[in-house]
């Protein structure tokens, strides 16, 4: 069979590929993207996930921090992306702790009645506010190659950057915030997606912290109004009007990399290009070109439970539930409860559920069929934390894990939550690796890596000054495992694109 030839051929469908296919197909390359489902977004899709309920929520991903304004912009995509007035709420016996998103005299209120002074308060502010000059320093360069690590460090106190950069997070929580509550509420943004103690010498949950603050400079998680579907229609239309081809259905099984060309194969295709951009996990792509020493599987540890309420369970602490669950809702997450865990689930154990809830349907009720809509129905995400790979092999224990986390919720409840829910789906990291792909489930592809070159680090191509190399050098990455990548914020596709651009100018 004779080869089809393509400028660029694009493995993997998920949302970053769809940015990277419009910025080359816009430069006026030839484009053709491989996608192995009938349909593209990876992780970042919309679903009927409800059986016979008409509601269309994201199945996966739900909320929007990285994904740059300027990069929406530049796309041109019609996108609304709606701030919730909440940012969190921790129920607790006896009360709950509410974060306004802008912070106000509830918010100040809600620590002293947690903690009987403002001292707790004016701690997180005063954390909060150092936060912002990291985040402020990192987001201005997250649309161009790399940044020199000292580029960055020469413009936050060198305070700050101990205690978020170069020490174990876990060390700053405990020495400036004294209420275990509190620090678990700070502890969390360093765990979604990973599973760590706040006090792991590879820093990872730093770099997982850092990546949930930093967006656009405010680290503040928007609603994609319409779903996540939302973001990925949008970007199939751009990439598809810029005449970007898209192929659903073709899953490639083999990569030949060579030194000018790259030949890909699959069931009944193959297909050849100039380049390849990989849309799939780095372990996956060494699979695929059948690298000798191929990078360690990768090990997700969320349990994501998407559950329809025929209205919002009502609470024992006697909070407005509208108000709660609006933003993020914590439970289970005080630090020695996320401490205890995870040390407990290292073991192989899992005593409870701990993680947090979000509901889209309070902010943005698009989502819902006109009879759901009209009716007090919602839609309630839970990510629960440390949950390993390896602690759940099957669906036996996805439902054990599902159970746990009624029960942990219905500890801060009214009323049980059971007799209220309508339709539930949950997904195991396994069953995340089986629907999309993703190597043992893990949400970001592999850890996160920090987004600067480090100390000494010289770039010498323009994939490796974008963090988008691989060992071979026509093949570049354009998901979420290249140097920035993680989460759904288009980052990897567009640094892809730039990359080979740059080497095609040079
Ligand atoms: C449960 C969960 C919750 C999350 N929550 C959030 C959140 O709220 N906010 C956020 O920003 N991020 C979140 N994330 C992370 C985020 O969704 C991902 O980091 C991001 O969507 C990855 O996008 P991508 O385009 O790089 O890759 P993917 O979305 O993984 O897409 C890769 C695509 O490649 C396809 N593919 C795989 N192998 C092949 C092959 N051999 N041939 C052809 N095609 C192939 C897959 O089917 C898939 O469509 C979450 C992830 C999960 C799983």
């Amino acid at each position: 069979m004779a080869a089809e030839s393509h400028d660029v051929l694009i493995v993997g469908g998920g949302h970053n590929a769809l940015v990277a296919a419009t910025y080359l197909a816009r430069a006026g390359l030839d484009v053709v993207v491989l996608e192995r489902l009938d349909h593209v977004g990876g992780a970042a899709v919309s679903t009927p996930s409800f059986g016979g309920h008409d509601a269309r929520l994201s199945r996966f991903s739900y909320l929007v921090s990285l994904m740059p304004d300027a990069l929406i912009e530049e796309l041109g995509l019609d996108l609304e992306l709606r701030s919730r007035p909440t940012a969190s709420y921790t129920p607790y016996d006896g009360g709950g702790l509410l974060v306004e998103t802008d912070e106000g005299e509830a918010t100040r209120a809600s620590f002293r009645a947690l903690t009987g002074s403002d001292a707790e308060h004016d701690a997180w502010q005063r954390f909060y506010a150092d936060v912002a000059t990291l985040a402020d320093a990192v987001a201005p360069t997250l649309l161009g190659p790399l940044p020199h690590i000292g580029d960055v460090r020469d413009k936050v106190e060198m305070a700050t950057w101990t205690d978020l950069v170069d020490e174990p997070i876990g060390r700053a929580i405990e020495r400036r915030f004294a209420n275990d509550l509190v620090r678990g509420v700070v502890g969390t943004d360093a765990l979604i997606g990973t599973f760590a103690s706040l006090h792991d010498r590879s820093l990872v949950q730093n770099r997982c912290f850092l990546y949930h603050l930093v967006g656009n400079g405010t680290g503040e998680w928007r609603v994609p109004v319409g779903g996540m579907g939302a973001v990925t229609g949008e970007l199939e239309r751009v990439a598809r009007a810029a005449g970007a081809e898209i192929r659903t259905g073709c899953e490639v099984t083999a990569v030949d990399a060579g030194d000018d060309r790259v030949t890909v194969r699959g069931d009944g295709f193959e297909v050849t290009a100039g380049w390849m951009l990989s849309g799939v996990a780095p372990y996956v792509l060494a699979g695929l070109v059948g690298d000798r020493t191929p990078p360690p599987k990768p090990s997700g540890a969320q349990l994501k439970v998407n559950v329809l309420v025929s209205r919002l369970p009502r609470l024992r602490s006697g909070d407005d539930p509208a108000v709660a669950f609006a933003g993020t809702f914590h439970v289970n997450e005080s630090m020695s409860q996320v401490e205890a865990l995870h040390a407990a689930a290292s073991r192989g154990e899992a005593p409870f559920a701990s993680g947090e809830l979000y509901c889209h349907t309070l902010t943005d009720r698009s989502i819902l069929g006109p009879e759901l809509a009209a009716s007090d129905a919602q839609t309630l995400t839970w990510f629960g934390l440390h949950a390993p790979y390896e602690n759940l092999p099957d669906e036996s224990a996805g439902e054990a894990a599902y159970r746990q986390f009624v029960e942990a919720l219905d500890a801060h409840l009214a009323e049980p939550l059971e007799p209220l829910i309508l339709a539930v789906e949950h997904k195991t990291p396994a069953q995340v690796e089986a629907a999309l792909n993703m190597p043992g489930g893990h949400i970001f592809h592999g850890d996160l890596q920090w987004p600067w070159l480090e100390e000494g680090e010289k770039p010498h191509t323009p994939a490796e000054r974008w963090g988008v190399a691989t060992s071979h050098p026509r093949v570049l990455l354009c998901g979420s495992g290249a140097r920035r990548g993680g989460a759904v914020s288009g980052l990897a596709g567009h640094h892809a694109a730039h990359a080979l651009l740059d080497f095609i100018e040079a």
